[in-house]
């Protein structure tokens, strides 16, 4: 499932290959991935004949600016989604979803073997984000270890699921709460309001590097370090940080990996 730094390596996909071309045409491939205010053809108006002129990330959310027309073109990545940019003689990919057509050639594709997500119209990005209560993005500067301890101070539950929660920070999900906990070697169960300030502190500076090195290397699961828990999710396997071996948990209702041994879980005290 597309989490921050995946949505943050199809932002810098489309702001190097796709800004400034005229859209020559529109294709979405079901109605039911667009919001409930939105048409097929209300979205053709909206962008054909226009350019895309920058682009923004809150969170799970791409946002596209349509040059000209004060509104932008909003992107959320169900349970899977790639974008691409091809040029004139490249095929759509299988699954495209949804895709644009520029003078020229050139084709922005947006690719889901499932359900895509979400396709919106709106006006200002900001408010959106307050709409849904978004929380701010964790990869912002904003976002400083006294700001993280405050997000997370009075919340109840377990850290995963504060950390899942969208409303307190906009952009981890399963897979990358899971990576941070197991570097900053704290259980996904541990209780949010019983974590002492030693592993708060461990869990923000983790989450920074985390993202950082993710984006940097294309949010690929297969070019992550060999350190990290995401290329071996699997039941059983050793932890390749210590002696001990990699388990899979429900948590919130999600399949969570964590190591039996480096990941201590507290216990109430
Ligand atoms: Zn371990």
């Amino acid at each position: 499932m597309p989490e921050l730094p995946d949505v943050e390596v199809y932002r810098q996909v489309i702001e190097s290959g796709a800004l400034d071309r005229t859209v020559t045409g529109v294709e979405v491939d079901a109605d039911r991935i667009l919001d409930e205010d939105l048409t097929a053809e209300r979205l053709r108006n909206a962008l054909q004949g226009r350019t895309l002129s920058s682009t923004r990330r809150r969170g799970k959310h791409l946002f596209i600016e349509i040059g000209g027309e004060d509104r932008w073109l909003r992107l959320h990545f169900g349970m899977t989604g790639r974008v691409v940019v091809l040029s004139g003689d490249e095929e759509l990919p299988a699954h495209t979803r949804f895709h644009l057509n520029f003078e020229g050639g050139e084709c922005l594709a947006v690719t889901s073997q499932r359900r895509l997500g979400e396709i919106g119209l709106v006006e200002d990005h900001d408010g959106f984000a307050r709409e849904r209560e978004l929380g701010p993005d964790p990869s912002d500067d904003g976002v400083d270890r006294n700001t993280f301890r405050s997000l997370l101070s009075g919340r109840r539950g377990s850290v995963k699921a504060a950390l899942m929660n969208q409303k307190v920070l906009a952009g981890l999900g399963n897979v990358y709460v899971d990576e941070i906990l197991f570097q900053a070697g704290v259980h996904p169960e541990a209780p949010v309001e019983e974590l002492d300030d030693r592993s708060l502190k461990a869990i923000h500076r983790t989450m920074g590097r985390v993202l950082q090195t993710a984006v940097r290397r294309g949010a690929d699961p297969e070019r992550m370090p060999d350190r990290w828990l995401l290329p071996r999710r699997r039941e059983g396997v050793d932890c390749p940080r210590c002696d001990g071996t990699i388990r899979k948990s429900q948590v919130s209702g999600r399949s969570t990996y964590h190591c039996d041994s480096h990941q201590e879980e507290r216990n109430s005290r």
